[in-house]
C-alpha cells in the first residue's frame, strides 16, 4: 500500500524549516515554542528570512545566533544582495563564517517598485560568497516562473547560473500544482542541474493571506484549493485541518516521485509542519508531548 511504501522510503528523508524574525514578545514566544518542537525532527537546517530593503538585518542575525546557541542546529540566514554593496556583503559573509555560520540562503531580493536594472543577481552573490569561504548555499527556484523573468527558459538558465556558481541546492517557491514542480524538476535535470530541487511546502492555515502572497509571487492557486477553504473564513481550527490535509496529499505524491528533501515555510508555527513530517515518517527518536 502507499503507506507501507512511504515508510520504507522514509529513512533518508531530509527536512528543513523556514522562520521569520519575530517583532513582538508574543511572536517571539510562538517562534521559540515552534523551534523547540520542530528541532526534535532533526532538520538538516533551519533558515531565517530577511526582508530585503527593510534595513533590519540585525533581527535575522540575532535569531540565527540564538538558534545556533540554543539548539546547535545548522542555522542558515537568508541574505539578499539587492540592498548592499559587494564590500558590505563580503563583510557580512566573513562575520557569519567567523561565528560558525556556514549555511546561507542566497537571494537577490525583490526590486523596489520603479527601480532600474539591479547591480547584482543572486548568481553574483553566490559567486561572491564562494570567494569568501566554502559556504553551503541554497538558492531560490520558481517552478511557475519568477514574475520578472523574460521567459521560463531564461529563468531556468538563471537558476543554472546560480548552481554553476556553487549553490548546493535550490529551494522552490511554494506551489500547489504538483505537476508543475515535477515538470520543472525534469527541465532542471535536462539542462544539467545536478543539485537537489527541494520543494518549498507552504502549509496553508490562512487562505486569504495565501491568496495575496500567491498573486504577488506568480503562484497559481487552483480552483480546487479555493473550494477546500470556502466557508472557513471564521473557522481557524478547520482551516488548519484542511491545510494539513492538502499539504499531506502533496508530499505523499512528491515522495512517491522520489523527492527526499522538503523545505517548510512554517510561518513560525509548528503544528502543521510537524503533522506533515509525521506522515512522511519524519519523527522524533522519542515521542514528544505537543
Ligand atoms: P535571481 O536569481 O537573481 O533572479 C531574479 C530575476 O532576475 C529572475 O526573474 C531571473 O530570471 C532574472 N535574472 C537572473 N539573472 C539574470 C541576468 N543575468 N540577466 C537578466 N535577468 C536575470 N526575499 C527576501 O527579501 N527575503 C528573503 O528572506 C527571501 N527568502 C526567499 C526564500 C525562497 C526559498 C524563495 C523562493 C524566495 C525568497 N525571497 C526572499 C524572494 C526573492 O528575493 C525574490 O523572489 C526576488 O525577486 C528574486 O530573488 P532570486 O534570488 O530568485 O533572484
Amino acid at each position: 500500500t502507499l503507506n507501507q511504501s512511504l515508510s520504507e522510503l522514509n529513512r533518508d528523508i531530509n527536512v528543513s524549516f523556514e522562520f521569520f524574525p519575530p517583532t513582538t514578545e508574543t511572536m517571539e514566544q510562538t517562534l521559540w515554542s515552534s523551534i523547540e518542537r520542530l528541532q526534535t525532527l532533526k532538520p538538516k537546517f533551519v533558515s531565517v528570512t530577511y526582508g530585503a530593503n527593510s534595513g533590519t538585518r540585525d533581527r535575522t542575525h540575532k535569531v540565527i545566533k540564538a538558534i545556533k546557541d540554543r539548539t546547535g542546529l545548522a542555522a542558515a540566514p537568508h541574505l539578499t544582495c539587492i540592498d548592499s554593496t559587494p564590500d558590505e556583503l563580503r563583510q557580512i559573509a566573513r562575520d557569519y563564517w567567523n561565528s560558525g555560520i556556514k549555511d546561507i540562503v542566497a537571494l537577490r531580493g525583490d526590486l523596489p517598485e520603479g527601480s532600474a536594472k539591479p547591480q547584482m543577481y543572486a548568481s553574483d552573490l553566490v559567486a561572491l560568497l564562494k570567494e569568501e569561504a566554502d559556504f553551503d548555499i541554497s538558492v531560490a527556484a520558481y517552478p511557475e516562473v519568477h514574475p520578472e523573468a523574460k521567459s521560463a527558459q531564461a529563468d531556468l538558465l538563471a537558476l543554472k547560473r546560480k548552481m554553476d556558481a556553487g549553490a548546493n541546492r535550490a529551494i522552490t517557491q511554494f506551489f500547489f500544482d504538483v505537476e508543475s514542480y515535477l515538470r520543472f524538476r525534469d527541465r532542471c535535470a535536462a539542462i544539467g542541474i545536478e543539485g537537489e530541487i527541494v520543494p518549498g511546502i507552504l502549509p496553508v492555515s490562512n487562505y486569504n493571506t495565501l491568496k495575496k502572497f500567491a498573486s504577488f509571487a506568480n503562484v497559481k492557486v487552483p480552483k480546487w484549493l479555493h473550494g477546500q477553504f470556502a466557508g472557513l473564513d471564521n473557522d481557524q481550527t478547520t482551516r488548519n485541518l484542511v491545510g494539513a490535509s492538502v499539504a499531506i496529499e502533496m508530499v505523499k505524491v512528491l515522495s512517491r516521485e522520489g523527492v527526499k528533501d522538503f523545505h517548510f515555510y512554517t510561518l513560525n508555527r509548528s503544528e502543521l509542519s510537524y503533522a506533515i513530517c509525521h506522515t512522511l515518517g519524519v519523527r522524533p527518536a522519542e515521542a514528544v508531548p505537543a
